[in-house]
């Protein structure tokens, strides 16, 4: 029945006809989506459709960076991944969420690494719908097995060396007496392997294999964060494969190839990688601002933990604030206020004209860009991005009135210059910054990281907070910070700032460690 054509039943038409045949025709339908190995360019035309068309997006831990971008805005995007790949305990519960959000009429994307019927489960999940009568539609997507030996210069198939090839789950224990797999008829197939999940059993694997008949000294590679740009691999006869893989520090996600074409990796390979391949970054800002920095460092290959300690609160409106008129001088100094302004100015009626007489200061690009995006371009953009900076960059500046427009609690360098000019200030504080709770887990990634990055004052504090006021870093952590505001707050609390960016801001951070893991490597 799902191989019947659907009809008149695109995603902008969710009231359509159901075609999958059951009962329930309220209207909702289920996109089984594959969104591939993880480089982002190759998520299929139909992926990002469906995509920009969802009303949920039920969605797993390996899929593309940014692959949710074209989200509409009140899309409801729901993370159902399992950490590692392994317990399958939730899978009853995001079966029952497709089932519930596609039966209240929505556009349900169930969005998956790599392609959904390769050990994706999403023959399972296809048969619970079917079971419920809710329609669904398959869209499949370039699988990990075959593109990550792609990118490594692999082809799975080659003339004259092998004219088949096996995906496999190198999930299952080989020792396991019930296990599903037949080593011996694995061994004996006649062409190339391709395991998917099992670097942790690689040893187990091998000697399976070897011990059915397979030559330990058939050419294999493990490929790991295939087509991304942390991408990896490592290539040993099999018999050798797990000390090569043990000793390179290979982890998941990785495929294993086992079969002559491997060696022509030795010729094809044609994939850089990232400069910041095989190094972990951990990101302690607020998950809302963390996204743009994590994407740019995986885009240079880093692998980033995100370890958010603050939260950004908006504090409540008080309408009586919201004065614009009359200060000559209104200054920013995050982007999270520039946002926040205009979200109130649009609440109260108002738009950018409310700034139209003062003049605009933002401390540093990040802030001036959040401005551009509500089409006001600032008039002061200091050279460094601190508050003394701003102090500066406005001495010229003749003012009369300012209102700064800022955190709750934050420096009083700024207020207090411009008072000290003999300025009227007015300081609205439209948010604070409290603590995000860090799980042991991603506290533990993050004291494990070759950087953890502290991109404010606040991140500093809050960290040692979660940390239980012992930082615990491991004695090859390198500790970044944003600029000397930053540091001055890690050596109060006792912590040595190893880099420091130039550029107070995100891209100088990232500069930081590129600098410092040039010199180091
Ligand atoms: N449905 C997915 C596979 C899910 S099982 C697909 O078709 O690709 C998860 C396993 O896929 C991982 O353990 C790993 O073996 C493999 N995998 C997923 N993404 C990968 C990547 N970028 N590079 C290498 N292997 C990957």
């Amino acid at each position: 029945m799902s191989s019947e054509p659907v009809h008149g039943g695109g995603p902008d038409t969710p009231g359509g006809e159901s075609t999958s045949g059951g009962p329930d025709t309220s209207g909702g339908r289920v996109y089984l989506v594959g969104a591939g190995p993880g480089d982002p360019g190759l998520m299929s035309a139909r992926a990002l459709e469906l995509i920009s068309l969802a009303d949920v997006i039920l969605y797993d831990r390996l899929i593309p960076d940014g692959a949710l971008d074209g989200a509409v805005a009140g899309a409801e995007l729901v993370y159902v991944g399992k950490e590692g790949g392994g317990s399958s305990a939730d899978q009853p519960q995001i079966e029952r969420l497709m089932l519930e959000h596609a039966r209240a009429g929505r556009t349900v994307v169930r969005l998956k690494g790599g392609d959904p019927f390769v050990f994706g489960r999403g023959g399972e999940e296809a048969l619970a719908l079917h079971d419920a009568g809710v329609p669904f539609e398959v869209v499949p997507a370039v699988t990990a097995g075959i593109a990550a030996p792609a990118y490594a210069g692999i082809p799975v198939t080659q003339r004259g060396i092998a004219s088949a090839v096996a995906l496999v789950t190198g999930h299952e224990d080989p020792a396991k007496s019930e296990s599903d797999l037949d080593w011996g008829a694995l061994a004996a197939f006649p062409g190339t392997l391709v395991l998917y999940m099992g670097v942790a059993r690689i040893e187990q694997i091998a000697a399976a294999l070897i011990g059915a008949g397979r030559p330990a000294s058939e050419p294999s590679a493990v490929v790991q964060e295939g087509t991304l740009p942390g991408q990896r691999t490592v290539r040993a006869p099999l018999g050798e494969l797990a000390r090569a893989v043990a000793a390179g520090g290979v982890r998941a996600p990785a495929v294993t190839v086992v079969g002559p074409v491997s060696e022509l990796a030795g010729e094809l390979a044609w994939h850089a990688a990232g400069p910041l391949a095989g190094c972990t970054v951990a990101v302690t800002r607020a998950r809302a601002q963390a996204s743009a920095m994590a994407r740019r460092l995986r885009a240079l290959g880093a692998r980033v933990i995100e370890a958010p300690v603050i939260r950004i609160r908006p504090l409540a409106p008080d309408p009586e604030e919201l004065e614009l008129s009359g200060y000559d001088l209104v200054c920013l100094t995050s982007p999270n206020g520039v946002h926040l302004l205009f979200e109130r100015l649009v609440t109260a009626g108002m738009d950018a004209r409310a700034l139209a007489g003062a003049r605009v200061a933002a401390i540093g690009p990040g802030t001036a860009a959040a401005l551009a995006d509500h089409g006001i371009r600032a008039d002061v953009v200091p050279e460094r991005f601190v508050a003394e900076s701003l102090v500066e960059a406005l001495e010229q500046v003749q003012v009369r009135r300012a209102l700064i427009v800022r955190a709750a609690r934050a420096r009083e360098v700024l207020p207090e210059a411009l008072r000290a000019r003999g300025a009227e200030v007015d300081v609205l504080a439209l948010y604070e910054t409290v603590a995000e709770p860090l799980s042991a887990q991603a506290l533990a990634a993050a004291r494990a990281a070759d950087y953890i990055t502290f991109t404010s004052s606040s991140t500093v504090s809050f960290f040692m907070q979660a940390a239980g006021g012992e930082a615990g870093f491991a004695p090859s952590t390198r500790v970044v910070s944003i600029g000397p505001v930053t540091s001055a707050s890690l050596r109060e609390a006792g912590l040595t700032p190893d880099v420091e960016a130039e550029s107070h801001d995100i891209d100088g951070v990232i500069d930081a460690i590129l600098a410092h893991r040039g010199s180091s490597a």
